[in-house]
């Protein structure tokens, strides 16, 4: 149970004053549904209002607080031109500027020749003074009030920096005095302060240095974020540990039949990644290994030759994919070897309803289905194994470690394989996977195409489309990619619609479309007729970037490729160069770019090495956007940003070995205390190990 002294931070933001169920929904878009959303809600900068000056001598492009007379309202008579009004000290004038500005308001708070104190951005414009729309305008009483270092937020539509400032100000005021989980030697040698009063430094500032990278309040704050993260990825850790697992050793005779049927032999890496697989198996731990993989280097052969040996026991196998296209695909690749095999596959989907559904719940149940390849639905209630042994899970990110454990439960002593085709730089790795053991397929089958990779503007779409249509009279396939804009998803569908149409009009019947918003069985249809040739363009999302394989597809283009994270560029790309075809991928981008972005696209132009560009990225970009917005299932920090924080990542991953082996139960005082961390950030799962090992 999470600790009663949390209720309040976990309480809805419309417990907070002035936030009503109207204004909840931005609060959610701008940081979290909850009232411990808003404390991690950090300012990104400091606007000092302490500068003060006579008229004449502010200076342009300065803040500063200013105590004049209002002279003289000059409203104007053209609605396009401002609403001015005229002030005065005794060095000279300045005028305010309103845009739109409504009179009675105006009126109201700057009556003629009455003092008051404002607040804003010193102009210097046509030779005059003056300051467009003052942040602060209040009678020369609360002058104390404004003269400060304001805190300023990132906003969102509808809600003012005011507005957040308040309500972010109530938030941390609810915040209680929790007892110190960090250890107390380290914390004083690091000299930071307790988890209130960073929370406080941060968000009533005394000056800039407060939100800088290297202040302590931050510093903490990052810390105690990294050590929630480590600490539950250590105890999931211990807790599969502490589970005995099963010993699985096969008699290879499925394996033999299925090496048999495949019209290849495997790579030196499948090779050594399988071993390791079958060590792992065989041993009577659990298994928690993560095979990493760039796309088209064989992550799925491995993972049916490891589901075999669970077979060969005796037992079943699972194996989960991120979404429908690719639990198909990969029942359209295994169907037929485990065909060969002489052993049993059913697809399970969240589109199986009803009686087929039924039917193959009932065989599962009974055993007479050997291995169940799906999606999600491997996790409904009502699905039982007869004898679970082994889970392979493609995940590509989009699982969280509790859903690992679910699809556990299911069975007795359940090995797991997690694949993952994103190329992570080890920093990252820990984070989103602790101390995991892993195996790395840094081989390409042979035969593999590099792939011809060029940058070029939004402007030279023409030359595009006209290689497009040279692609499709060659035979040839071409993917063409839209982004998504995260703003709104009806301007995503419109952007894809809009190139579909442009498309069409080029190469009437040849162009198909997908995207997320498609029924299951359109999707299905239209992914099969571009497979089968049938349509020969296929626009689409971002839905094609898991693992779809049509060998004749030679041509990449990405549209507006500067809003991609770079792994997700390189997973798209790797659609392409399957087959023989040599193929190109064209990243068209608009311009102008920076120097980030530039340097960004030119990686991908320069290595198809997918931890290259993956370490390349986090270096330019930092750790919290390398994997590209939402879509990579990384865990998102609030506070800590791996590209100025991965030493603290380090700490956190010895401090958390160190408080399990002391006190694996966390039963102590500072036990109890890390507890609340771990609520705090939302590990409620990891405190649930504790109980149920
Ligand atoms: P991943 O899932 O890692 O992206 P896949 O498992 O889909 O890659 O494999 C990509 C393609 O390579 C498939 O068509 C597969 O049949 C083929 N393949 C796998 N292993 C080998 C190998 N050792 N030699 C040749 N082709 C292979
Ligand atoms: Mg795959």
């Amino acid at each position: 149970m999470r600790p009663q002294c949390l209720f309040p931070l976990f309480a809805p933001v419309t417990t907070l004053p002035g936030v009503g169920p109207k204004m909840a929904p931005l609060y959610e878009r701008l940081a979290g549904p909850r009232v411990v959303d808003l404390l991690w809600h950090l300012p990104t900068s400091v606007v000092d209002r302490r500068f003060t000056a006579k008229i004449m001598e502010a200076p342009a492009g300065r803040i500063a607080t200013l105590e004049v007379r209002v002279d003289a309202h000059l409203p104007s008579d053209n609605p396009r031109r401002p609403y001015r009004i005229r002030c005065v000290d005794d060095t000279g004038f300045l005028h305010l500027v309103f845009f739109h500005g409504r009179e009675d308001w105006l009126r109201r708070n700057l009556p003629e020749g009455e003092w008051r104190v404002v607040s804003g951005l010193v102009e210097h414009f046509n030779n005059e003074v003056q300051i467009t729309h003052p942040d602060h305008i209040v009678p020369l009483d609360q002058r104390e009030a404004v003269m400060v270092a304001e805190p300023v937020y990132s906003l969102t539509a509808g809600l003012s920096l005011k507005l957040v400032g308040r309500t972010v100000a109530a938030a941390v005021a609810t915040a209680p005095d929790l007892p110190e989980w960090q250890d107390a030697t380290w914390l004083a040698r690091q000299a930071w302060p307790s988890w209130k009063e960073a929370l406080t430094t941060l968000h009533h500032p005394a000056d800039a240095a407060a939100e800088a990278a290297d202040s302590p309040a931050r510093r903490r704050l990052a810390f105690d974020e990294l050590l929630s993260n480590q600490l539950a990825l250590a105890m999931v850790r211990a807790h599969m540990r502490r589970l005995s697992g099963r010993e699985l050793a096969g008699d290879g005779v499925l394996r033999t039949k299925v090496m048999a049927a495949l019209p290849f032999s495997l790579t030196g890496a499948q090779q050594r990644a399988l071993a390791e697989i079958d060590a792992d198996m065989a041993a009577p731990l659990r298994m928690l290994r993560l095979l990493q993989g760039d796309v088209g280097s064989g992550k799925t052969v491995v993972a049916l030759l490891s589901m075999l040996t669970a077979v060969e026991c005796g037992a079943q196998a699972a194996m989960m994919a991120p979404t429908e296209i690719l639990a198909r695909q990969h029942m359209a690749t295994i169907h037929p070897l485990a065909d060969a095999a002489g052993i049993q596959v059913a697809l399970l989907t969240g589109r199986d309803k009803g009686r087929a559904r039924q039917a193959v719940l009932d065989a599962l149940a009974a055993g007479e289905i050997d291995l169940v390849i799906g999606t999600h639905a491997l996790f409904q209630e009502d699905v039982r194994f007869h004898d679970l042994a082994l889970a392979v899970i493609d995940e590509q990110h989009r699982f969280g470690v509790h859903q690992r454990l679910e699809l556990t439960s299911k069975g007795r002593a359940v090995d797991v394989l997690v694949m993952t085709a994103t190329p992570i730089p080890r920093t990252l790795l820990l984070t989103a996977y602790g101390d995991m053991d892993a195996s790395r397929l840094d081989e390409k089958p042979p035969g593999r195409q590099s792939v011809d990779t060029r940058v070029l503007p939004l402007a030279r779409i023409e030359e595009v489309v006209a290689a497009a249509g040279r692609a499709v009279a060659s035979g040839a396939r071409v993917y063409w990619v839209c982004p998504l804009v995260e703003e709104s998803e009806a301007s995503d569908l419109a952007a894809v619609e809009q190139r579909h149409a442009h498309l069409s009009e080029e190469f009437v019947g040849r162009v198909g479309v997908v995207h997320g918003r498609l029924k299951g069985a359109v999707k299905d249809s239209v992914m099969a007729a571009f497979a089968a040739g049938d349509v020969s363009i296929l626009v689409a999302t971002t839905v094609i970037e898991v693992g779809v394989d049509v060998p004749e597809a030679t041509l990449m283009v990405i549209e507006h490729a500067e809003r991609f994270g770079l792994a997700q560029l390189h997973q798209l790309r790797g659609r392409v160069g399957r087959g023989r075809g040599k193929s190109t991928c064209l990243l068209l981008y608009d311009a102008p770019l920076n120097e980030t972005a530039k340097a960004r696209l030119e990686i991908m132009r320069a290595t198809e090495d997918g931890f290259r560009i993956a370490e390349e990225d986090l270096r330019l970009r930092g750790g919290g956007e390398v994997l590209g917005t939402r879509q990579s299932g990384l865990p998102e920090f609030a506070i800590a940003d791996l590209s100025i924080d991965g030493d603290l990542l380090a700490a956190a991953r010895d401090d958390s070995s160190l408080i399990l082996a002391r006190d694996p139960e966390l039963a102590s005082p500072r036990g109890d205390a890390l507890r609340t961390l771990l609520y705090l950030f939302d590990r409620d799962a990891a405190v649930r190990t504790l109980r149920s090992g």
